[in-house]
């Protein structure tokens, strides 16, 4: 009987030590491997058959309107996503030879699979046209019926993520331009930071601060290993990277 005790208590250690790894977002899907594209759905697919926690998209709105999985503002032949129609962007083809996913079949991939899908909003040239692209994402992730553990959002428009988490109370807001100490985020109801990784070298307390605060940090996009160690040690909750199974199996030595 006590040695079963002693196995429980020793579980739930490991569960916990394990609550608070580091964990690791595929930057635009995991594209690195043969056939594949940036924010492609073969790229989600294919981040949803590693243990990854998330695998991050990047959203922007053309100019009639329709969501669309791209990083922008060059699409391929097209100068500036934004700008051209939906019909303009149906016609490019990816990387693998794939079409470009509207948010809707990008979702619906998303669904199917089991990581969380880290939404990123781009920012959109005036604040009307900003508000609809919020409007419509919160749209589709209702329809979809994503609940807060299937999806975060994350967006370089201050404005946008302070939208976002007012909309969607109780999802995970993250903003990603660097600047800003955890404490006036938090003020501003975004309970997460996601900075470029030299935003961290340069204020490493920032992690603490942000941790004391109940809040969650994500850092990107950060490719070469001697820059995961320094961030894993740091302490981060998330490493968005272009080299997920390398961070991944970096999480792992370090733990042991
Ligand atoms: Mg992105």
């Amino acid at each position: 009987m006590k040695r079963f005790f002693t196995f429980a208590l020793l579980l739930i250690i490991c569960i916990s030590v394990a609550a608070q790894k580091t964990q690791v977002i595929a930057h635009r899907g995991y594209w690195d491997t043969p056939n594949n594209a940036q924010n492609s759905i073969t790229a989600l697919k294919a981040a949803q058959a590693i243990p990854v926690y998330g695998s991050e998209f990047d959203v922007n709105m053309t100019s009639d309107g329709v969501m669309v999985v791209s990083h922008g503002p060059k699409l391929e032949e097209i100068p500036d996503v934004q700008k051209a129609i939906y019909k303009e962007v149906k016609r490019v083809r990816l990387k693998n030879g794939e079409k470009v996913p509207t948010l809707k079949q990008y979702l619906k991939q998303g669904k199917k699979g089991n990581i969380k899908l880290i939404f990123e909003l781009k920012v959109h040239p005036s604040g009307r046209v900003e508000d609809e692209a919020v409007r419509k994402s919160v749209e589709m992730v209702k329809e979809f019926n994503l609940k807060n553990s299937e999806v975060e959002f994350i967006s370089f428009s201050l404005e946008a993520c302070r939208q976002l988490a007012k909309l969607m109370p109780g999802y995970m807001v993250q903003y990603l331009n660097g600047k800003i100490p955890p404490k006036e985020l938090k003020e501003m109801g975004i309970m997460g930071l996601d900075y470029h990784y030299s935003n961290f070298v340069q204020h490493p307390e920032w992690v603490k601060q942000a941790h004391d605060l109940g809040m969650i940090v994500n850092v990107w996009t950060v490719n070469k290993e001697e820059m995961m160690q320094q961030m894993i040690d740091l302490g981060v909750d998330y490493i968005t990277t272009d080299k997920p199974e390398l961070c991944i199996r970096l999480i792992e030595s370090s733990s042991r």
